[in-house]
């Protein structure tokens, strides 16, 4: 028989408190006394986030009466046996606003699953029936929900009763409340909503039609010839705030939390850089929709939601999907080759400024997410490389590899067409080794030294190489030289901040002018040759001097005054200048066969 569902309630009971109250009942408990588990960690962000800490307070009942319930560790409850339905009541504090968390007050509520959702240990796969009630009061009458979780009696856009057919799907859905516009386009036939909260002036007409772009696109480039993504529907959820950036991903969703001049108005004509950026993040969660939620690494089926769940392919994940995501805006026409070219420049020249990238590989960050990406402190450039961005630096060059071995013939986009119809559309899990296999296996190329050096190696990529075969120059230069002279401005081999007026090192270079001098993380510069800087004035006066000069810079470390001779370095080479050439041909036309879309080879 199958197991009978398990049924959620979740209302805002107390917006001004922040408080959602969230009940679990099991018709059939354990005989020897139910548990129930609240993850410790979301899916896609890679950090053990213990959301049981923000459950306040819990009671269970069953036939009108109290049953004991007891935590047993930081995540579980262990009911006292009983029969018949049983039922546990939950109080949330929901204060993150963020996309992966929940956040309710008297304007809006948002939930992800993995933050109020407890499952009931044993029940894994049993179908989950959710009634989202609005919170009480006249003055949340015009109260919406948007969310791509399947809806049983609640009317669109509604209050009322969700399904999902396990555990798994229940806590992929995430739920927004409130009052947010509303807008839907099609996108060869699948409806994809947008639910837009928070104060903007933003055209949702343009926000449409852009988006639609953006998920034809990548539809066709997994599905050339059905061209229609996976979903019965797919919603972007967004918030927009004065200051904030983040996305998550979901099965048929994604949450979206960005700045509100990130957001195109209704005058602008062109994709100012503030919108690409948007786009940008907004073609990242989509193509995630293949690249992460379907196919997957092995070890993500199931989740393991009580603790870390290690995979070595961050870098084909995030880093692949990163390099898509921007590809896609110029490949469909948003931005044009040159703004394209300027966004991997920038990723290029931030790979670059990081030493880490030359003590850790991207399958070891990958690895080491939970305890180094997620976790960055002063010393994280000297020590860990991005995931994301030298990860999208090797998907462009694998791409330029297959490109330029093959004349032509195959490109990544064939890698990843195979890896979604052999791995995602199926349900197979990728193994470790799956990527380069399937490139093997597509392509006929071998490139196993390439994804030895590249992915498990840190040694640069030879990326100037490649683009040279793109007809693209590739020019690393120091980020300020003397306007006169073009002699390269001086440097202390730190990242200086301000904190309360105060120039304060808040990195310090591995191996750089400042840390050979003494220097640390944290100290604030007060003094260069016996002379007042502050935040806004201590850059300036460093590049005020020769590189080599000696300078005497007095800095305290806490409240202790110290003094350190520095001898001045260059302003390291960091950024990055790309700039496209007219000839050879068979170089221009390579090039046009990688941005346009149309003129990729489609294999099927
Ligand atoms: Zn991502």
């Amino acid at each position: 028989m199958p197991p009978q569902p398990i049924r959620y309630t979740i209302r805002p009971s107390r917006p001004a408190a922040h408080i959602f109250e969230v009940s679990v009942t099991v018709a059939e408990p354990d005989s020897a006394g139910q548990r129930f588990f609240m993850p410790v960690w979301i899916p896609g962000s890679y950090l053990i986030r213990e959301f049981a800490r923000n459950v306040v307070a819990a009671r269970a009942e069953s036939g009108g009466h109290p049953v004991a319930c007891t935590k047993i560790d930081k995540a579980t409850w262990q009911c006292a046996p009983c029969g018949g339905l049983l039922t546990l009541t939950c109080e949330v504090y929901a204060w993150d606003l963020s996309v992966r968390g929940a956040h309710l007050d008297e304007t809006h509520g948002f939930f992800n699953g993995t933050s109020v959702f407890l499952l009931p240990l044993g029940l894994e796969d049993a179908p989950c029936e959710v009634d989202v009630l609005p919170p009480e009061g006249d003055r949340f009458s015009a109260w919406q929900v948007a969310t791509a979780l399947p809806r049983a009696d609640a009317p669109p856009l509604g209050f009322g009763r969700y399904r999902a057919a396990n555990y798994d799907e229940l806590i992929d859905h995430p739920v927004e409340m409130g009052t947010f516009e509303h807008a839907v386009f099609e996108a060869n036939g699948v409806p994809h909503h947008i639910a837009l909260t928070g104060r903007t002036r933003a055209d949702m007409d343009r926000l449409t039609r852009d988006l639609k772009k953006i998920c034809e696109h990548q539809a066709a480039l997994f599905e050339p010839v059905l061209r229609k993504a996976p979903v019965g529907e797919y919603w972007f959820l967004v918030t927009a705030v004065g200051d904030g950036y983040g996305g998550l991903e979901h099965r048929a969703s994604t949450a979206l939390l960005c700045s509100r001049d990130e957001l195109p108005l209704a005058h602008q004509a062109k994709v100012t850089e503030a919108y690409r950026r948007f786009l940008g993040l907004a073609s990242h969660e989509y193509f995630h929709t293949w690249n992460v939620k379907r196919i997957k690494p092995s070890v993500f089926i199931p989740y393991d939601l009580a603790r870390e769940n290690y995979t070595k392919d961050l870098w084909f994940f995030e880093g692949f999907t990163s390099y898509y995501d921007d590809l896609a805006l110029v490949r469909c026409g948003l931005i044009d080759e040159l703004s394209y070219l300027e966004l991997l420049a920038e990723t290029i020249g931030r790979v670059t400024a990081g030493s880490g990238r030359l003590k850790q590989s991207v399958a070891e960050s990958s690895f080491d997410a939970w305890i180094k990406y997620y976790r960055q402190d002063e010393n994280s450039p000297n020590a860990i490389t991005s995931y994301y961005q030298k990860g999208a630096l090797v998907g462009f060059a694998l791409d330029a590899n297959i490109r330029i071995q093959s004349g032509g013939l195959f490109s990544l986009d064939d890698v990843m067409r195979a890896l979604w119809h052999n791995y995602g559309k199926v349900g197979e899990g990728v193994p470790e080794g799956g990527i380069e296999a399937t490139v093997i296996k597509v392509t006929g190329l071998d490139l196993s030294a390439f994804f030895a050096a590249a992915v498990y190696g840190t040694v640069d990529i030879d990326l100037a190489s490649l683009f040279n075969e793109f007809a693209i120059d590739m020019k690393l230069r120091a980020a300020s030289v003397r306007k006169d002279t073009d002699a390269i401005e001086s440097s202390l081999g730190a990242r200086i901040g301000a904190r309360n007026g105060d120039a304060v090192l808040e990195q310090v270079f591995d191996g750089g002018a400042a840390q050979s001098a003494g220097l640390a993380a944290g100290d604030a510069v007060v003094a260069v040759d016996g002379l007042r800087v502050n935040g806004a004035t201590l850059d300036k006066r460093v590049r005020s001097y020769p590189v080599g000069s000696i300078v005497m810079v007095t800095a305290f470390r806490r409240d202790e005054l110290m003094t350190f001779n520095v001898a001045l370095q260059a302003q390291p080479a960091t950024t990055c200048v790309l700039t496209t050439q007219n000839e050879p041909a068979a170089a221009v036309e390579r090039r046009a066969a990688w941005l346009q879309a149309n003129k990729t080879p489609s294999l099927g």
